[in-house]
C-alpha cells in the first residue's frame, strides 16, 4: 500500500459499498438551500486515486465520443461555467478534462476585468458575446457570476443592483436553454489552507510565479465574504435548467473526475445523434 498514501485510499478499505456515479453528482448537485459549509474540498468518495485516474481517461473518452456527435449534429450546445477563488484550480479544470476534446468544437474564453468599453454596457453583453453557437462546447474561466461575486465583496455597485443580477442570470441562462444550449456551472470548492499552499507554491516556484497578483492576498483576507458571495449565488440560480455543481477541489484527481462525470451526464441527457448521411452511398466505391 506504498504508493497509496492514507487519505486516498478506497473505500473498500473501510467497508462501505463504492458509491455510484449518480450518487457522486447527486452529492455535488446544489439545492437553492445549498449550505457550502457541508460540502467538504477533501471529499474523495471513496474513490481510489489510480482507479479515479483510469477511470477518467474512461470517461473522457465517452465525453469525446458525444463531443463529436454534437459537432455533426451542429443542433444543440454546451456552456461549461467554472467559479472559484484564486488558485482554485479552474486552469487545471481546463487543461485537463478539454485536452480530451476535439479543439474544433472547444472554445474557452476567460472574463477579467471589463474594459471601458464593456462597462459601458450591461453586464451580459460581454458574456452572451461568447455563448457557444450550436454543435460546440464553450467553457468560461470566470464569467457573469463575477457580476454577483467580486462586484459585491468588492462594493463596486450597489446592492440593489446586483441582487437584480440573479434574476438577470436566471432569466439568460433559461433562455439559453430554450435556445438549445445546456448550460452547467461549476464551483471549484477549496479549502483555506490548500489555497494557502497553492498561493505559496506559486510564490516559490520561478515557472508559477508568472500567475500570483498580490490582489490574491487581499482577495484572500476577504475570504468570508466571497464563500457567503458564492453560497448565495449558488442558491439563487441553480435551477434545473442550469444546475450548480460544487466541487471537492482540494485533490485535483477527485476534481476532474468529477467535472468529466458531470460533462457526460450532460451530454448524455442532450444525446446527440449523427446526422443521416445522403441516401445509397453505402455501395459507393472511391477510385
Ligand atoms: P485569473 O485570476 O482567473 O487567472 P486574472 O488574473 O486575469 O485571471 O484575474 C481576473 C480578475 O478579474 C479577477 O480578480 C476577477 O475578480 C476580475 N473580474 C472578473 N470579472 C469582473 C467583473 N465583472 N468586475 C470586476 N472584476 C472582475
Amino acid at each position: 500500500m506504498a504508493e497509496h498514501p492514507d487519505d486516498e485510499r478506497a473505500e473498500s478499505v473501510t467497508g462501505l459499498e463504492p458509491i455510484t456515479d449518480e450518487t457522486v453528482l447527486d452529492r455535488c448537485r446544489a439545492g437553492t438551500d445549498a449550505v457550502l459549509a457541508e460540502h467538504d474540498p477533501r471529499e474523495t468518495f471513496g474513490w481510489d486515486k489510480r482507479d479515479a485516474k483510469a477511470r477518467f481517461g474512461d470517461v473522457t473518452d465517452e465525453v469525446s465520443a458525444l463531443q463529436q456527435r454534437l459537432y455533426a449534429e451542429g443542433e444543440r450546445a454546451l456552456l461549461m461555467v467554472l467559479q472559484g477563488i484564486d488558485a482554485g484550480g479552474k486552469g487545471g479544470t481546463i487543461r485537463s478534462v478539454m485536452n480530451q476534446l476535439n479543439p474544433a468544437g472547444v472554445s474557452v474564453h476567460g472574463f477579467g476585468v471589463p474594459s471601458e468599453e464593456e462597462r459601458a454596457h450591461d453586464f451580459l453583453w460581454r458574456i452572451h458575446a461568447h455563448t457557444p453557437e450550436l454543435g460546440k462546447i464553450a467553457v468560461f474561466d470566470r464569467s457573469h457570476y463575477e457580476d454577483v461575486l467580486v462586484v459585491r465583496v468588492k462594493q463596486l455597485v450597489p446592492e440593489s443592483v446586483w441582487r437584480g443580477r440573479f434574476a438577470h442570470i436566471r432569466n439568460f441562462e433559461a433562455l439559453l436553454d430554450d435556445e438549445g444550449t445546456t448550460v452547467v456551472k461549476f464551483f471549484l470548492n477549496v479549502s483555506s489552507e490548500e489555497q494557502r499552499e497553492r498561493l505559496q507554491d506559486r510564490i516559490d516556484d520561478p515557472e508559477e510565479r508568472w500567475k500570483f497578483r498580490a490582489g490574491d492576498l487581499d482577495d484572500r483576507a476577504l475570504w468570508d465574504e466571497y464563500q457567503a458571495a458564492f453560497q448565495d449565488a449558488i442558491r439563487e440560480t441553480t435551477t434545473d435548467a442550469a444546475p450548480w455543481y460544487v466541487v471537492p477541489g482540494d485533490r485535483k484527481w477527485v476534481r476532474n473526475l468529477v467535472v468529466a462525470l458531470a460533462l457526460r451526464h450532460h451530454l448524455r441527457l442532450i444525446g446527440p445523434e449523427y446526422p443521416p448521411a445522403e441516401e445509397d452511398i453505402e455501395h459507393i466505391v472511391v477510385t
